[in-house]
């Protein structure tokens, strides 16, 4: 893994959450983007070479919607850049990780992703991306 991508932060405003972040970081935000597939709207803050990504949720069946309602907001995943991500789903399944989706799949801010499910992460979730291109 080469580096921390980014934080995924649950939030339930997204509007007022990109207010927040920005007086926060003192920057705006680059982009908002819609994963419709996941049920999410999100929100890319860079901060040096990691970002910070605000995930609202869509529909009330979304994880997000799920996740605020048991744990409210918060940080919600950590994501770690990887340059072969299908030879780290195997490194990591051999390492007795539980692996939540096997094949990528398209994430925000064009990139391949696979999470880690918390249980075998000491309860943190984990996203690995690889850039899609
Ligand atoms: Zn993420």
């Amino acid at each position: 893994m080469r580096k921390i991508e980014h934080l995924g932060i649950a939030v339930s405003n997204l509007g007022e959450s990109k207010k927040l972040f920005a007086k926060l970081l003192g920057h705006e935000s680059y982009k908002t983007e819609e994963v419709e597939s996941e049920g999410v709207k999100t929100e890319f803050f860079r901060i040096g070479e990691s970002k910070i990504e605000l995930l609202e949720a869509t529909n009330p069946e979304s994880t997000i919607a799920k996740y605020i309602e048991k744990k409210g907001q918060g940080i919600h995943h950590i994501a770690f850049a990887v340059d072969d991500i299908k030879a780290e789903v195997e490194r990591l399944k051999a390492e007795g990780f539980t692996v939540l989706n096997e094949t990528p799949k398209k994430g925000a801010d064009n990139k391949w992703v696979v999470f880690l499910h918390p249980k075998t992460s000491n309860g943190v979730l984990v996203e690995l991306c690889q850039d899609r291109d």
